[in-house]
């Protein structure tokens, strides 16, 4: 193995613990591990697992060192990590059933414990002290496979739609990727030769080693082991349509009180919170949560009761048959169940200025995560929106990008916005707070390179340089797939409870509940969706199990 700098071996470092990402199990951990698996003596350059490989087993250094490395064996080869005695290997891959990203590799002779995978998820489940420490280290770990662009690699125009696409199906289900860019990565055009595409036959992605051209979002997820869906039809006791905070509560208490119970997500787990940086008003975590976070922990709590999710799976329609419900997906299959949670929340509008369409490809966005930090790191960018989405957004970004403009309609932010999220706004250098301001026009050839805005009051036109622009304006609920078989109110949003003359949460139709966003007067808050996914479920318990 060489390392990334030189093709000279040398003796390799154990990389240091990085924000609790390898951390080392003690004495105490290794001895509780070491009755679920296998001591072995491995040689150098063994491999452990390969990249691709699913359900690998959990390993532990006992002695000597253990690499991960991409593209082992190929000229791209580089290590990420190097591992000694009581660090243990792996990434969120191996929980959730994804292929590995990266091979693991002895560096020298030594001695792991290979613990199987199943054993582990069971340890994790039951043992809060080693199970957090793994799975905490793991999420970690994820967030730096993003930040070093590891796993897949997209190559395409940056003015294709479907390179865009596939970029944010990745961006969004928390796929490591590297993105090249036909139009400006020189590195992209000579991938291509190697695989023999032309560039008018991308945007192609790599992943293990595998060519997709133009992979659909379902074959992407398939190739990536992202849950697929099982044998149709399906039948469950519950149903949960969407994987927000609302739909993911649901999963959880549903599975946990035994119902057998079904997910469908037509995006990623985690919905809107999935994309938010951080946080800061969830209960018990005082320092704030990541959306990313928050949505693979619950994903694999439910997964842990048993629950089953589909992704990507759109729900299309609803019909009732003989007392059950019967959903179809977009691919046709059915779904009956007895009772369904309608957990779609909500998606921001878009801005009704010229050349939106124009600028979607590549330059506006509405999500600020990691991904798109990357993306425009260094540029100036801006915000648009007045409440606590936007408020957010543009706090992240301002650790990535030169400048943040925030563009507010409103002409005071504590109108939507909460107390603490101004505050800190107000104190960061490169944030430019602008109320009242509407944004008129996107300026740019190719890309976006500024946004022209209007004074409301005044009319008064400027320019502010902007290489991306990100959008939190206005919520519409994501109904359309009901077609009416329950009741909603004037802006499209379900209604339940008293207006419907049924029981909390239940919709004009007995058996079919709403929680979170989607639901007519709902919060829109992380809190308000969990809870009331938690008490949808004590009523579809009731109709599922009479008596
Ligand atoms: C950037 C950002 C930051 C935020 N920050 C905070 C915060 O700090 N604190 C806070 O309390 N709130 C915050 N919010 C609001 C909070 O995220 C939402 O209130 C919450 O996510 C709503 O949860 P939900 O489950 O109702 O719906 P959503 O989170 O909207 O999830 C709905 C899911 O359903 C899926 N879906 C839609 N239609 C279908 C279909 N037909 N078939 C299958 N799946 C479908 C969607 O893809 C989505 O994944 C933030 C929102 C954003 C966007």
């Amino acid at each position: 193995m060489s390392t990334n700098s030189t093709s000279e071996p040398r003796e390799l470092v154990e990389t240091p613990d990085l924000n609790g990402a390898y951390p080392r199990l003690d004495e105490a951990g290794i001895a509780a591990l070491a009755p679920l698996g296998r001591r072995r003596r491995v040689q150098p350059e063994e491999v452990l697992f390969r990249e691709g490989d699913r359900e690998c087993e959990f390993f532990v250094v006992l002695a000597g060192k253990v690499a991960s490395v991409e593209g082992y064996g190929t000229a791209e080869e580089s290590v990420i990590s190097v591992h000694g005695r009581g660090r243990f290997l792996g990434e969120l891959s191996l929980l959730t059933g994804e292929g590995s990203y990266y091979t693991a590799v002895a560096a020298e002779e030594g001695e792991v414990l290979a613990v199987p995978v199943g054993r582990l998820r069971e340890l994790v489940a039951c043992d809060p002290g080693i199970g957090d420490l793994i799975l905490r280290a793991y999420l970690i770990r994820r967030s730096i496979l993003i930040g070093l662009g590891a796993g897949l690699r997209i190559i395409g125009s940056r003015y294709s739609p479907d390179a865009r696409r596939v970029r944010d199906f990745a961006a969004r289900n928390r796929l490591p990727y590297r993105w090249l860019d036909l139009d400006g990565d020189p590195g992209a055009e000579a991938l291509l030769a190697r695989f023999g595409v032309a560039p008018q036959d991308t945007p192609i992605v790599i992943l293990h080693g595998r060519m997709l051209r133009n992979p659909g979002n379902a074959e992407l997820a398939a190739a990536a082991g992202l849950p697929a869906p099982t044998a149709s039809p399906a039948r469950c006791d519950l149903l949960v349509v969407g994987s927000g905070p609302g739909g993911m509560s649901a999963a959880v208490y549903g599975a946990s009180e035994g119902l057998r119970t079904m997910v469908l997500e037509c995006t990623a787990t985690g919905g809107q919170a999935g994309t938010s940086s951080r946080i800061e008003n969830y209960l018990g975590f005082p320092s704030g949560i990541s959306g990313a976070e928050l949505a693979e922990r619950a994903m694999l709590q439910a997964r842990k009761f048993g629950a089953e999710f589909v992704v990507p799976a759109e729900a299309m329609s609803i019909e009732e048959d003989g007392g059950q419900y019967l959903v179809r997906l977009a691919d046709g299959s059915p779904v009956t169940a007895t009772s369904v949670v309608i957990a779609t929340g909500a998606r921001y509008r878009r801005l009704d200025v010229p050349r939106l369409d124009h600028f979607e490809k590549m330059s506006v966005y509405y999500a600020a995560s990691q991904a798109e930090a990357l993306l425009c790191a260094g540029d100036p960018v801006a915000v648009v929106g007045g409440g606590n989405s936007a408020g957010q957004a543009a706090v992240f970004l301002s650790r990535h990008a030169a400048q943040v403009t925030l563009i507010a309609r409103e002409h005071d932010l504590s109108e939507y916005m909460s107390r603490y999220l101004i505050d800190q706004l107000e104190r960061i250098p490169n944030v430019r707070i602008m109320l009242g301001t509407e944004v008129r026009e996107l300026l740019g050839d190719d890309t976006l390179e500024a946004v022209a805005v209007a004074d409301g009051r005044t009319g008064g036109r400027s320019v502010l340089p902007a290489r991306a622009l990100f959008v939190f304006i206005g919520v519409r609920p994501c109904s359309g797939w009901l077609g009416g078989l329950v009741d909603l109110d004037a802006r499209g949003f379900v209604r339940t409870g008293q207006d419907t003359g049924g029981s909390a949460l239940e919709t004009s139709r007995p058996g079919i509940f709403a929680v979170g966003d989607v639901r007519s007067g709902s919060a829109k808050r992380v809190a308000t969706a969990v809870g009331e996914g938690a008490m949808a479920i004590r009523l579809a318990f009731e109709r599922t199990r009479p008596g």
